[in-house]
């Protein structure tokens, strides 16, 4: 049993340690947070410390945490052998205009076990990691199009998020999916650049590479897009995506900045999906902020400067840091084929334990998602791209309420987006994440008997 100090709601009133910092935050901060995905409801919590599977925020409450900083934390909070490498590096310094000893180790790290990754660059978040995939495929190809999935997240570069926040108009999802730029006074022209397409639409996605192979430079794909849905890509989706890419003169870039926690050797491996470049993030930093471009070692010559002009010049102040590197090959190196696999086993558990209360309850719900990596849905049949798993504002209720459900029984559960597991957890652990849900779903179904019909 989880050593609850203190449950309650997330109100003010409840929480006023939290209360009395965001005041002070909302004088100094814009909105008060640095992020749009901190959730408030309707204000955030802050954390005062993690230990291991948990986070304890400065009321006193003590959460497992199925967030793990957006599925960064493989490990969980605190972990030792990073902290302990990190902290002899520090006293030798943290950054340096020279390349050091740790980028090689991590690169050869990398390289070692993610199929396709030849040569790789590092930068320092996910969002740039994309964005120089990007850059890369455009300086191979000559071309500036971006093909991707209609509701996927792939950060903040403009052509990798146009689109990423499409909704029925008036309760009806147009035709076809709309490249729309996601903010005010993003310039129009992005839109021109970008071509969209639904997840698992086989004949839709090859229609459209190949209406658009003359400018197109990347199809840009996630293979389970977290924000889509979390959804499996059928086999026929990621066979037709490459072999109309491969045909047409498009490279492949495979998004995999969350999902290469998927196993030891990532995503695409896992999926059948032979990208040109990969995307790369999150894990891969051991908790230190980090991103990763990989692909084929023709692709990634783009970057390199010898004998002629340089065609993506990449640079950043911070890009292959040593304490990114050290943190992240420590982590890695944890991460081993067994690990992964015992993940898998506790993924397998709680999705199983999840979709067995849903059944006996016959409740509207399924459950997405493979590996350490899942997600609950408020839908009685499983999504297949991003306009089955859209919420309307009904279910978008009852998961709120759901998650609120999970923090008054010590569970962090996001909202959402992927919920994931992590190497300090052991199946003890997993048991408060299956009898919450249970616990919801017998005693809320004047809530979500709606749902669904
Ligand atoms: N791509 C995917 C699939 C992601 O999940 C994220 C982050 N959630 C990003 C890109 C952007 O990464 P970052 O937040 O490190 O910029």
């Amino acid at each position: 049993m989880l050593d609850q100090e203190r449950t309650g709601r997330l109100s003010g009133r409840a929480l006023p340690r939290s209360k009395a910092l965001y005041d002070r935050a909302t004088a100094v901060l814009a909105d008060g947070v640095t992020r749009v995905t901190i959730e408030r409801d309707p204000i955030p919590f802050y954390i005062e410390r993690g230990e291991g599977a948990y986070i304890v925020d400065v009321d006193g409450r003590r959460l497992l945490d199925l967030n793990n900083n957006f599925t960064t934390l493989i490990h969980g909070h605190g972990y030792a052998p990073v902290s302990e490498g990190v902290v002899e590096l520090l006293k030798t310094g943290t950054c340096f205009a020279n390349p050091t000893q740790h980028e090689i180790a991590l690169s050869e790290l990398l390289a070692a076990r993610i199929p396709g990754v030849e040569r790789l660059r590092f930068v320092n978040s996910g969002t740039e990691a994309v964005m120089f995939a990007i850059k890369a495929a455009r300086a191979f190809t000559g071309k500036s199009g971006v093909a991707r999935i209609e509701g996927a997240y792939h950060g903040a570069y403009d052509w990798a998020e146009a689109g990423q926040n499409a909704s029925p108009d008036a309760q009806n999802w147009p035709d076809h999916p709309i490249a729309r730029p996601s903010y005010r006074g993003t310039p129009r022209t992005v839109a021109e650049d970008v071509v969209m397409f639904r997840f698992n639409d086989v004949d839709g996605v090859e229609r459209q590479l190949v209406e658009a192979a003359d400018r197109l430079a990347c199809v840009l794909i996630d293979p389970m897009p977290s924000r889509a849905g979390l959804l499996h890509p059928d086999p026929e989706f990621i066979e037709a995506v490459e072999k109309t890419a491969r045909r047409c003169g498009i490279l492949v870039v495979a998004d995999e900045v969350l999902n290469l926690r998927q196993g030891y050797t990532g995503a695409s491996a896992r999926y059948g999906l032979h990208p040109d470049l990969i995307a790369m993030g999150k894990i891969i930093g051991g908790g230190f902020p980090i991103g990763a471009i990989g692909g084929r070692e023709e692709v990634m010559q783009v970057f390199g400067s010898t004998g002629r002009k340089t065609l993506l010049p990449q640079g950043g102040t911070f890009s292959a840091n040593p304490v990114s590197m050290v943190s992240g090959r420590i982590a890695m190196e944890a991460l081993t084929p067994e690990e992964f696999q015992r993940l898998e086993r506790m993924g397998d558990h709680v999705r199983r334990e999840l979709i067995a209360t849903i059944q006996h309850h016959g409740a509207p719900f399924c459950v997405t998602g493979a590996a350490s990596l899942f997600r609950i849905h408020p839908k009685a049949s499983e999504p297949r791209e991003y306009r089955d798993a859209y919420l309307n504002e009904a279910e978008a209720a009852v998961m709120k309420t759901l998650s609120r459900h999970f923090l008054d029984a010590g569970v962090l559960l996001p909202f959402g987006a992927a919920a994931c597991l992590s190497t300090p957890m052991t199946e003890s652990d997993l048991e408060p994440i299956t009898s919450a849900f249970a616990e919801f779903v017998k005693t809320n179904d004047h809530l979500y008997k709606e749902l669904g019909q």
